[in-house]
């Protein structure tokens, strides 16, 4: 039986044999291949999508949490805190759940999507609204966590970027080899750095004979790493990665320099329409930032900066069910009302069979 990303790539990661492990079965996420949106492309690639909304809680932070949370508990910890755009928050909340353990969320008033409020709320955890954006959540969190009995389970706890490295090792595991291209939205940075590293680790094991070239796609509202400098008013539709103080700054640069990689930006209206598109042509369904992967794969390939014949992988970080509101506000037109006719349903088949 699968119990996990600890369980299942312990050799790897920094933990006892004795640690307690709290896990809900997280990673193990599946890697599904692009067919009819690269058909259009006119160029020929091997397109893949890690769907990271598979995962217990509905994104990539579940890979992360449960090495925090599981050290967290070895080390005696009776509470975690941690600032969020929102999937922090609720794996955060879910994974202290588990633990029988206090977890405390410093979420941004206002601007966080309906279904990570509900998670964090669900699960137990204390939410603390601030009327303020994630970097001052962060500092906060990091404020306070001097001053408090509390574990922080944001990426700046290396835990966190161990468990996440996993990712990197499922899809060489999977594929037989690293992919050429590795493509993911960034935002506070810790994801990016943690794909590298994991990338890193499996050459100097012996398991793959090449790493990825790696490219980080941000939103044009919240672009640091594209402007080379922070953003103090990040905005972007795409919640998740509305952020302008990255954590892991050195890091990432790292990761895009070693691997001859790039940064660049898009607009909120494209990566809606990216979102929507994955839905509509291939049944994937995951949230805004995460679309910004495949829209900056797609746009990279068209302009030949990923030449053809070449493997991408992309990483679906979330789900699109967290977000709710994003995707009925553009899908609305979809939604006919009928009277409660034979006549009028039949009507509206016939007009639109294609
Ligand atoms: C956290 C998150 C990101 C950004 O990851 P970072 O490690 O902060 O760069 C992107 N998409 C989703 C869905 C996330 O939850």
């Amino acid at each position: 039986m699968y119990t996990g990303i600890i369980d299942h790539y312990r050799k790897y990661l920094p933990v006892n044999d004795d640690m307690p492990i709290v896990s809900l079965n997280e990673g193990n996420t599946p890697l599904i291949r692009l067919n009819n949106i690269p058909r259009t492309l006119g160029k020929e690639v091997e397109l893949y999508v890690k769907f990271e909304g598979a995962n217990p809680t509905g994104s990539f932070k579940d890979r992360g949490m449960t090495m925090a949370v599981s050290k967290a508990v070895e080390k005696g910890s009776r509470a975690i805190i941690c600032a969020s755009t929102g999937n922090t928050s609720a794996a955060a909340a879910a994974y202290a759940a588990r633990a029988g353990i206090r977890c405390f969320v410093l979420i941004p008033d206002g601007k966080i999507a309906l279904g990570k409020l509900a998670q964090a709320m669900m699960h137990g955890s204390v939410v603390i609204q601030i009327q303020g954006n994630f970097d001052d959540g962060m500092r906060l969190v990091k404020e306070v966590a001097r001053q408090t009995p509390v574990t922080i389970v944001n990426s700046i706890n290396p835990l966190r970027l161990q468990g996440q490295k996993t990712i990197s090792f499922e899809i060489i595991d999977t594929l037989g080899t690293a992919p050429d291209y590795h493509c993911l939205p960034v935002g506070n940075a810790g994801n990016i750095s943690a794909h590298w590293l994991g990338y890193c680790e499996y050459m100097e094991a012996g398991l793959t004979d090449s790493r990825p070239v790696i490219a980080g796609y941000q939103a044009f509202g919240a672009a640091p790493f594209v402007l080379g400098q922070k953003v103090d008013r990040p905005e972007t539709v795409a919640t998740a990665i509305r952020i302008g103080d990255p954590q892991s700054w050195d890091k990432a640069w790292q990761a895009s320099r070693e691997s001859n990689g790039w940064f660049d930006r898009f607009r909120d209206e494209e990566i809606l329409e990216m979102q929507h598109e994955l839905a509509q042509r291939e049944g994937i369904f995951c949230e805004p930032a995460s679309a910004v992967s495949l829209l900056g794969a797609l746009h990279d390939i068209k302009k030949g900066k990923i030449p053809e014949g070449k493997r991408v992988v992309c990483t679906l970080t979330g789900h699109g069910l967290k977000d709710p509101d994003a995707a009925i506000k553009q899908s609305s037109a979809a939604r006919l009302k009928v009277k409660p006719t034979l006549d009028s349903v039949r009507a509206v088949i016939l007009d639109n069979m294609g």
